[in-house]
Order: C-alpha cells, then sequence, then structure tokens
C-alpha cells in the first residue's frame, strides 16, 4: 500500500526579489525527476474520479500512466486528444476546483499534481515537435469570431476536419484574453503564438483588425462572402463598474484597460507608445483572477497595492496559487471590504478610497455567503490609483447589428446545448454566452461547436 501522506512536488518559483520587478514566468515547471517522482503519487484508480471533474474529460491516470514509462510524446496525444490548447489550460486552469479536487489523494494529504505533470508534457512536446500539416480542404467556409481560446478551439478543429476557416479579430494581435489580459509571469506568449502559429500551419487564416459588427456585420459574411457558418466567440470584454462616486476621476481604471495597457502594449516598458500610471499606492477591487492579476502588475509598476475583497479568504474566486503568490509578492488582502466612494485632490486626481467593512449573512442567489455592510465601519484607504476588477459583460455591438440573434438579460447569446443560437447558421460559446467564466469552458464549447458546424454544413448540403 503506498503511503498516502507523501506530499506532492513543490513547483520551482522565480526568486520572489525578482518577481517584483520583472514579467518573467513565476512558476518555472517542472524537471523531468520531478515529473517522473509526482507521476509515482498517481493510484492509477479503476474509476477515474479526476477524469470527471475535469472539464474536457482527460484520461488523466492513462496520461500519467505514459509519463510513469517515460513515453512523454504518448503522454501528450493522450491530453491532446481532449484539449487544444493544453500548455495554456496547464497554466490557467483552476485545477484545485476541478480534476485535482477529486483526486482520491486528497482525502488523506496532498492531490496529485495533476496541471503542472500536464504542464511537464505539453512543454516538452513544444521544445521538440515538429510543424503540422493542414487536413485536405472539403470545400466549405466558416467564419469565426474573435481569436480567444473559444474562437482558436473552434477554428483548430474546422480545420482539422477540412473547412477552411476564417477567424475575424477586433484587436491587432490574436489570443484573446490570453494575450491583453493575463500576464506574462503567468502565461508567457511566447506559448500562446507557438500555439496561434500551428493554427494556421493546419490552415486557418487569421485577420485581425477586424470588428465584425463595424467593418463587416454577420448577414454580410454569410450572404456576400460565402461563409456557410458563423462561430461567435467574442467573449466578456466590457468592464463592469460599481457605481460608486469617483469611478470617473483620474487615477481609476478598469482592469481589463490596465491589464491591456500592459500586457497587449507593453507599457512598462521605456520604449513603448502607450502610457501608464506609475502609481505608489494601488488599491484594486475584487478577489478573482483578474484582480490578482491587476494587483501583481502594479506590484511590478512599483506600488504598494491593496486588494480590496467583500467576502473572505475562503470565498476568494481567483486561482489558490496566484493568491498564494500574491501574498507571496506583497500584495496586502482587505477582506470583508468594500469601496462606498473614491475620493479626490483638487485637480480631480485620486487621493483615497473610503470603505466599509462587512459581514456575511445568508447565502445569496448565487449560494454564496451575503455580505452586509456593517453600519459605521467606514475607513479609508490612501491610494492615487483604483483598479476596478469586478467583472466584465459581453459587448453589445455584435447582438446590436445581428437581427434575429437573442440574447438574454445580461447580454449573453441565447445558445440550445449543441452551441446553435436563434439565426440559423450562426453558433456561439464562451464567454459571449456564458459571461466571464474559464478558459477550458471556452475551449470545449469551441470544440461542441466544431462538431455542431459540421453536423449543420453536412446536412445542409444533403437537403
Ligand atoms: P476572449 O478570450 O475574451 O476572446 C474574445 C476575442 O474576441 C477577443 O480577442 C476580442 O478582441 C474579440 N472580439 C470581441 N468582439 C469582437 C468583434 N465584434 N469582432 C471581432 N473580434 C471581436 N480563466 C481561467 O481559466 N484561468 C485563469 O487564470 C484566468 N485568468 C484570467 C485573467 C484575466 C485578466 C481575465 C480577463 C480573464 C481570465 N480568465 C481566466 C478567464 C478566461 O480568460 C476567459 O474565460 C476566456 O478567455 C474566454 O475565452 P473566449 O474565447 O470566450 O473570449
Ligand atoms: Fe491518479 Fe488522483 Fe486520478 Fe486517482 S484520482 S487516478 S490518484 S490523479
Amino acid at each position: 500500500m503506498p503511503d498516502m501522506s507523501v506530499k506532492r512536488n513543490k513547483m520551482p518559483l522565480l526568486d520572489i526579489e525578482k518577481r517584483k520587478t520583472t514579467y518573467d514566468e513565476v512558476a518555472l515547471g517542472y524537471s523531468e525527476q520531478d515529473a517522473l517522482s509526482e507521476a509515482s503519487r498517481c493510484l492509477n484508480c479503476k474509476n477515474m474520479p479526476c477524469v470527471n471533474g475535469c472539464p474536457v474529460n482527460i484520461k488523466i491516470p492513462d496520461f500519467i500512466s505514459e509519463i510513469k514509462n517515460r513515453n512523454y510524446e504518448k503522454a501528450y496525444e493522450i491530453i491532446a486528444n481532449a484539449s487544444l490548447l493544453p500548455a495554456v489550460c496547464s497554466r490557467v486552469c483552476p485545477q484545485e476546483s476541478q480534476c485535482e479536487s477529486k483526486c482520491v489523494r486528497s482525502i488523506k494529504s496532498e492531490s496529485v499534481a495533476i496541471g503542472r505533470l500536464e504542464r511537464f508534457v505539453s512543454d516538452l512536446h513544444i521544445k521538440n515537435a515538429g510543424s503540422p500539416s493542414p487536413t485536405p480542404s472539403n470545400g466549405h467556409k466558416v467564419a469565426v469570431i474573435g481569436s480567444g481560446p473559444s474562437g482558436l478551439t473552434c477554428a483548430g478543429a474546422l480545420a482539422r476536419k477540412g473547412y477552411k476557416v476564417t477567424v475575424f479579430e477586433a484587436l491587432h494581435t490574436a489570443g484573446g484574453v490570453l494575450v491583453y489580459g493575463i500576464p506574462e509571469f503567468r502565461l508567457p506568449k511566447e506559448i500562446v503564438n507557438k500555439e496561434i502559429e500551428n493554427l494556421k500551419k493546419i490552415g486557418v487564416e487569421i485577420r485581425t483588425n477586424v470588428i465584425i459588427g463595424k467593418t463587416f456585420t454577420i448577414d454580410e459574411l454569410m450572404n456576400e462572402h460565402g461563409y456557410e457558418a458563423v462561430y461567435v466567440g467574442s467573449g466578456a470584454g466590457l468592464p463592469n463598474f460599481m457605481n460608486i462616486e469617483g469611478e470617473n476621476l483620474n487615477g481609476v481604471y478598469s482592469a481589463n484597460e490596465f491589464l491591456t495597457r500592459i500586457n497587449l502594449m507593453k507599457a512598462y516598458m521605456p520604449e513603448s507608445s502607450t502610457p501608464i500610471m506609475r502609481p505608489e499606492k494601488t488599491v484594486v477591487v475584487g478577489g478573482g483572477n483578474v484582480a490578482m492579476d491587476a494587483a501583481r502588475c502594479a506590484k511590478r509598476l512599483g506600488s504598494e497595492v491593496y486588494v480590496v475583497y467583500r467576502r473572505t479568504e475562503k470565498e476568494l474566486p481567483a486561482r489558490r496559487e496566484e493568491a498564494e503568490h500574491a501574498v507571496e509578492e506583497g500584495i496586502i488582502f482587505n477582506y470583508l471590504t468594500s469601496p462606498v466612494k473614491i475620493t479626490s485632490n483638487e485637480n480631480g486626481y485620486v487621493n483615497g478610497v473610503i470603505c466599509q467593512r462587512m459581514e456575511l449573512s445568508q447565502p445569496d442567489e448565487s449560494g454564496r455567503a451575503r455580505p452586509v455592510p456593517i453600519e459605521g465601519s467606514e475607513f479609508t484607504i490612501e491610494a492615487d490609483c483604483v483598479i476596478m476588477a469586478i467583472g466584465t459583460s459581453p459587448n453589445p455591438l455584435i447582438r446590436s447589428t445581428t437581427p434575429g440573434l437573442e440574447t438574454n438579460k445580461k447580454g449573453g447569446i441565447i445558445t440550445d446545448n449543441r452551441t446553435a443560437t436563434s439565426k440559423d447558421g450562426v453558433f456561439a460559446g464562451g464567454d459571449a454566452v456564458t459571461g466571464s467564466a474559464t478558459v477550458i469552458l471556452a475551449m470545449g464549447a469551441g470544440k461542441e461547436a466544431a462538431d455542431a458546424i459540421d453536423k449543420y454544413i453536412t446536412e445542409k448540403q444533403g437537403e
């Protein structure tokens, strides 16, 4: 019987002092020895509970067995059968609440480090693999709107079936949140670019600087440009605000704007033409991955950083590892705290945030304990910068320019369980449907849509 108390192998990390000033990747990845030792902790359980915890059902024990046998490319193939961007997912998936939460080893000690093993295999593949080749064309054209993980997955899966796929991207660079939102120190852009280059090699065309709803409408793509189906993977890039006094002051950013300036436009580099404030004290409002990314970027700009979150550490929605890294880097967390007003100096620049203490009450509609303000508990955090990271919504442009496309109250496109929308030939998935969610769910929808589009076009042809 294996010793169930043996802990997981630690992830080697970049030195903390170096982290505060550079955007180099923080988690350095397992060595072969680490990976073999970690793989040996897997019990190869017959009922495979971890597989059910993975949204795309990667055959986890099978790929770990291949690592044990040092068949790393075979291990990669098993992962890649279910996930089209494994080097990305292994870095950003919230494994602790997915596959790893179901691992039987977590009952007595720590789960097998499934994500870290997936990363080891994927990185090795990227380093050693040759170029993929295109599938012979089947003569059918499909348009994909948005080059985030959902659009890229759908495009890749369709190209592998022989479709001629064009991805239309509003920004000048492909990758969606993977390039404009998630910072380099969590997800090196080299990894994302490599995955995108591979998609181009299998025949996917990516047209950047094209805004669907402005440059072309969906109806024009279908009626004038010959696309037989369209997949909408346009994400949820519209930032939410709290509607408190002072949100329009100088020094207040949405997390999306702040992160785009840093990650996409490299505003922290002296030679960048995009400006960014160099704050002394920053308050980041929110507790998700976006808040952690904004806080850690502000730290790297040289700021003292405070995260204010209205629930407790237990409810923090961010990946556990990101919150731990943020604490290590010196970010200060104010739990059970909510801003009520942002104050300014006489020139209209932020000089503080008035906050209120909260306590937890009965669960709200999301099932989480409801934060309730404690009367008379107001206090001020001095700050010259405030970053609002309290969620995003789908941009209304596509729904307002596409007659017949139904959306819900929150602006999400309504689909059936196979990603078909209310408009014939138009499919949708990812954050554009669910609102802000996760990379793996966005990819899952892209994959599902590719199958649904293939079926739709094949059936239409037979009519
Ligand atoms: P997106 O990635 O948003 O891509 C949509 C693309 O469509 C964008 O490139 C956009 O420019 C383009 N577009 C929009 N409108 C148009 C138009 N009209 N015409 C043409 N193009 C258009 N998830 C995790 O699982 N783990 C994490 O650690 C994590 N961290 C995150 C950190 C940040 C800062 C953010 C913002 C999100 C994070 N997420 C994380 C969430 C995850 O990134 C998203 O759920 C995922 O990217 C959604 O994928 P998508 O393809 O639906 O949309
Ligand atoms: Fe291995 Fe854990 Fe999955 Fe069991 S549950 S097969 S130990 S990863």
